[in-house]
């Protein structure tokens, strides 16, 4: 039997009752299984000697002890024993609250086993919490020692394991009730994984795991445990995540190169590695791809050559006939680095065979931008597009989706309301979804359900595809979480920048010198230049505490300030979430034609907004955002020939993490080095894009931690596979 096939409930241990029960409910406890995959979070050494002199240096001590006198303090019903005691190093008090009855259990001159944490109060060596077990009640005079101390250890549990706990379960309660459920059920547990990897890979097998997790000889022998389960874990989650692969696409995630951020930091191809590259794109492109190509007023880059190469050969892959096969690539490239034409070019691939695409972005001023540069570039090429988002009005919307029906409409732009039930496609082959981080797993599995279809003629053998997925995304994942979280995707990664493109300027500024951020705008804003000003708030905050003015400046406040005070001879406009959609559409509009020269706006600048002719990028409360929000934002400047600039402007108030955040943000312009520092600084749970995916359910592995044994867990894991599929 596997463990989490034991479905017992806890009720049939002997010992747990009702009130157990609930208590061990609040641990989310409920069957004989679920207690014994209840892992320690850590192990209590008692094998080995900490005498009372050394509880300085240790969080707990770990002795033989005598007893050497009772005494009291306190009155009345708070009257409380304290036992002193001593080891040949030192003497100490243990404080035995609500235990008067400790008085006869360890009476004067008995020898005791006692493992706590200990302080000096009072000029006295004094513990409050503590393990305390009887040797002997009658001892000889002599302290115990060094040397017969030791024996005395041993004679108690080993290594204890330590687990996280909840009001009114006591860690002695749990670690008992775990060793009834341990000899009952843990005997005959089954391993998850084959047993030719555990062999090769020198793994403990389950039953032994768990038993040594919950009742270890050794400290060693309970790490060993740890590594195996971590082990198991990943293999796991590697085996799902290609097992989805070869159901949606009948074969493993390839293994990308893998993107080493040193490579990224000097990437260049040499003059011949690039005219390869480009060849081969060259003759991949079709009739229609090649004239979108002349009319574009630059030249694609090597990256975005290379991409788009992988992306044709992989939707003609999906059209051959009978193919189960559909590309499910995710598109890294940090931002700016052109994704948006990427994605179009393969749109125009899949109107070149006459199949329908959804391209899905998390905005409404994003999907617009999106639908206005498609128009741009293939309208003139006969590409039927359409743009759908919550706003339109019904008629229209019903129209758009007849047509979308009955496949007249080629490409529709739009946001969430792609994904509404009554958007019916009359062929989808392909799914683009932009900033994919904003999205969840199981939106994404809605899209592609709209263009499910059946894949094989033969009666037998009823197959079905399901459309090829593009995924974009601008805030890089780490190589290490991409494996586990997009680990059924394959990864391209632009490493290259459009070309004449400066490296955004980063400066760090204190609240107090912004008048010089201000002058520094102002001459950029004299040179025809254009600006934005980021607040973290949109509105003051309102406390019910006036005399602590948070001191956060808000987008609201500051816009009257930027356009009265500072800026009053040029054009101020604000936005942010609150402000109408068609508002914010027109001053988007304006801000691209220059008729707002500054933009006083919250995060919502943060995707997408793409404005050549701005420059400078003033960021308030800096410490306010997350690291990939802040290079988001960055990232709105930099996008034409000219120098730009970024402030990230802070308080005084600065947490160490803040510190390093926005010393992270200055020292690097590389978003996959930032995220890679992102992940240290916060951890995987927190990254963006990991937590909203709804992938990561570790609960021993941590697969930044464990990257290592990910790499090898993954390796045995589609091996496996790969045997099993192949006969
Ligand atoms: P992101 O990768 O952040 O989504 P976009 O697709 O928004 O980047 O592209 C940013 C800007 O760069 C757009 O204005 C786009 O037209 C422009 N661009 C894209 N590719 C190139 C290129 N090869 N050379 C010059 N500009 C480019
Ligand atoms: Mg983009």
């Amino acid at each position: 039997m596997k463990l989490s096939q034991i479905t017992v409930p806890v009720t049939a241990l002997a010992g747990v009752g009702a009130s157990t029960e609930k208590l061990l409910a609040n641990l989310n406890i409920f069957t004989v299984g679920d207690l014994l995959t209840y892992w320690p979070k850590t192990w209590d050494d008692r094998t080995k000697l900490i005498p009372l002199a050394e509880f300085a240096n240790h969080k707990k001590v770990n002795t033989v002890a005598k007893v050497i006198d009772h005494a009291w303090f306190g009155y009345g019903r708070m009257r409380t024993l304290k036992l002193v005691i001593a080891d040949s190093s030192a003497q100490a008090e243990l404080l035995c609250f609500n235990r008067p009855f400790m008085e006869k259990m360890f009476p004067v001159d008995s020898l005791i086993r006692v493992n706590g944490s200990f302080y000096v109060k009072y000029r006295t060596l004094q513990s409050a919490s503590f393990d305390i077990s009887l040797i002997t009640e009658a001892s000889s005079d002599v302290l115990p020692d060094a040397e017969n101390m030791e024996q005395y250890l041993h004679t108690g549990n080993g290594v204890l394991p330590v687990y996280a706990l909840t009001a009114g379960l006591s860690q002695t309660q749990l670690r008992k009730i775990i060793g009834v459920a341990l000899r009952q059920y843990a005997k005959g547990i089954e391993n998850e994984i084959p047993e030719d990897v555990i062999k090769r890979q020198k793994l403990m097998s389950k039953a032994e795991c768990v038993f040594a997790m919950h009742a270890p000889q050794t400290p060693e022998q309970a790490e060993k445990a740890r590594q195996s389960l971590i082990f198991e874990e990943l293999y796991l989650f590697q085996k799902a995540i290609g097992e989805r692969s070869l159901q949606h696409r009948g074969s493993l995630p390839v293994e990308t190169d893998t993107i080493s951020t040193d490579l990224l930091a000097a990437h260049s191809l040499s003059p011949s590695d690039e005219q390869a590259v480009e060849k081969t794109f060259t003759a991949s492109l079709s009739p229609r791809q090649k004239d979108a190509i002349a009319r574009l007023p630059f030249k694609l880059t090597t990256g975005q050559m290379s991409v788009i190469t992988q992306i044709n050969a992989d939707i003609d892959k999906s059209y051959e006939k009978e193919s189960r096969f559909s590309m499910a690539r995710l598109i890294q490239g940090d931002v700016g680095s052109g994704k948006t034409l990427v994605a179009f070019f393969g749109c125009l691939r899949i109107c070149d065979y006459g199949g329908q695409c959804a391209l899905l972005a998390p905005t409404e001023l994003l999907a617009r931008q999106h639908a206005e540069n498609a128009a741009q570039l293939l309208e003139p090429l006969s590409v039927k597009l359409a743009f759908l988002t919550g706003n339109l009005k019904a008629a229209e919307r019903n129209k758009l989706l007849k047509e979308l029906k009955e496949g007249n409409i080629n490409i529709v732009i739009g946001t969430h309301a792609l994904f509404s039930s009554n958007v019916v496609y009359k062929d989808l082959r392909l799914a683009v979804i932009d900033e994919q981080h904003r999205f969840g797993v199981l939106q994404r599995n809605a899209i592609l359900e709209k263009g499910r279809r059946e894949a094989s003629s033969s009666a037998q053998e009823q197959a079905f595809a399901v459309p090829n997925l593009l995924m974009m995304s601008a805030t890089p994942i780490p190589q290490t979480l991409a494996l586990t979280v997009f680990g059924d995707l394959d990864v391209s990664v632009i490493t290259t920048m459009p070309h004449g493109r400066l490296p955004v300027k980063t400066h760090l500024c204190r609240e107090e010198s912004r008048e010089n951020v201000f002058s520094f705008v102002r001459k950029e804003l004299e040179q025809g230049r254009q600006a934005y000003f980021v607040y973290p708030l949109i509105k003051a905050q309102e406390t019910d505490d006036t005399d602590t003015d948070s001191g956060l400046k808000s987008a609201e406040e500051m816009f009257e300030t930027l356009q009265k005070k500072i800026f009053p001879d040029y054009s101020v406009a604000l936005i942010h979430s609150q402000v109408d959609e068609e508002k914010q559409r027109s001053l988007m509009a304006d801000f691209k034609e220059n008729k707002i020269q500054i933009l006083v706006a919250t995060s919502v600048v943060e995707v997408g907004v793409d404005v050549p002719n701005a420059t400078c990028m003033v960021i308030t409360h800096a410490e306010r955002f997350g690291l990939a929000a802040l290079h988001q934002l960055r990232g709105r400047v930099g996008r034409g020939t000219a120098q730009s600039h970024c402030f990230l402007v802070y308080s005084d108030k600065l947490t160490e993490t803040g510190k390093a955040r926005l010393k992270a943000l200055y020292e690097s312009n590389n978003g996959f080095v930032i995220a890679e520092q992102d992940l240290e600084l916060r951890g995987p749970g927190e990254v963006l894009g990991v937590q909203q995916s709804g992938y990561l359910t570790l609960s021993i592995a941590d697969p930044v931690r464990d990257s290592a044994i990910l790499q090898i867990a993954r390796k045995e894991a589609f091996a496996t596979l790969q045997t099993a599929y192949a006969t």
